[in-house]
């Protein structure tokens, strides 16, 4: 989720003239990472390798054409998504209805001019662009830039899966503010967003420090994190870790005191077998969660 993310984008050109890979190459390629096929079918290989983000695809080729190759990216669900230009001598207007019928985002003519090659890729790949962070935002809580409540949702089953395929342990922290409806009723409600951010960037210094393990806020004031090939006594410090900093931190409030907050946190962990239950494993965390509230706040439960 972070901006590392971000990687270069990649281009498929395919063209059975040499001449012309060599010049969508040298005009291209100081912006994206630039793959190439000599013919319909290798260009379908190259595509099973690597999705690329884009493909520039030439219709008149020996052997299978264009027509063709698009026709069988439309057919197959891994491929259809990646959208096609076609750049080809065919200049009917026949042609290019035919082109976009097929599911063409785009027809360019040769011979073509490269400023017109290099917009029109630039353009399809910025919607490509604002499509993925589209995407992401659906998964991010907007208060707190952690992952969300749905985000959550997708990633549980996935880890259960993947600890129950590799014999590993799986931990769930299961986490709620203390007293909230208290700070909101004494500072105001904005006072406690900021202090329900300052609590999500708490959480996701403290508990994320390995690449796979996921934060997200799961309601108002309740926060999770799972943590995959971590066992119990692992996943305890990991939550003490993070009960030891909220308290210990001092958010500013608007009126200009110092505030702080506590957390109390409710630890479950499973090696999960095909017989488990997920959602006893979540109900788990749960259980512990509200122990640690009613045992007195500001503590650990496992
Ligand atoms: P406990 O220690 O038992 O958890 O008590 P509590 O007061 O934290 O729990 P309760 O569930 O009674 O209250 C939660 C409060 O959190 C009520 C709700 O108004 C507040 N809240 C929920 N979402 C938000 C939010 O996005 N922003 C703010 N500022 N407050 C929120
Ligand atoms: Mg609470
Ligand atoms: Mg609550």
């Amino acid at each position: 989720m972070n901006k590392n993310e971000e990687k270069r984008q990649t281009l498929l050109v395919v063209d059975d003239e040499k001449s012309n890979l060599s010049l969508l190459n040298r005009i291209l390629s100081p912006q994206y990472t630039i793959l190439v096929a000599r013919s319909g079918e290798e260009a379908l290989a190259r595509v099973r390798e690597t999705i690329p983000d884009l493909i520039l695809l030439d219709i008149v080729m020996p052997g299978m054409n264009g027509f063709e190759v698009i026709a069988r990216l439309k057919d197959d669900p891994a491929t259809r998504r990646v959208p096609v230009i076609f750049i080809t001598g065919l200049d009917s207007a026949e042609d290019e209805e035919r082109g976009l019928e097929l599911g063409a985002v785009d027809y360019i003519g040769k011979p073509f001019k490269e400023a017109i090659v290099r917009a029109r890729v630039k353009n399809h790949m910025q919607i490509l662009h604002q499509m993925h962070v589209i995407e992401r935002l659906g998964l991010l809580d907007p208060l707190t830039d952690i992952a969300n409540r749905r985000s959550f949702d997708e990633h549980l089953p996935r880890e259960w899966k993947s600890a129950a395929r590799e014999h590993r342990p799986l931990s769930l922290l299961m986490m709620d503010v203390d007293n909230f409806k208290l700070y909101n009723d004494t500072h105001g409600h904005p006072q406690g967003d900021v202090l329900l951010k300052t609590i999500a960037r708490l959480i996701n210094s403290a508990a994320a420090r390995r690449p796979r393990d996921i934060c997200a806020r799961i309601g108002g004031e309740e926060f999770a994190v799972l943590c995959p090939d971590t066992d119990h006594n692992g996943a305890l410090d990991v939550a003490e870790r993070i009960r030891h900093t909220v308290e210990t931190t001092k958010v500013l409030s608007f009126d200009s005191k110092l505030t702080s907050a506590t957390i109390s946190i409710g630890v479950a962990t499973v090696i999960p077998k095909d017989t488990d239950n997920m959602s006893e494993f979540v109900k788990l965390a749960d259980e512990r969660l509200y122990a640690a509230k009613s045992d007195g706040r500001n503590r650990v439960v496992g």
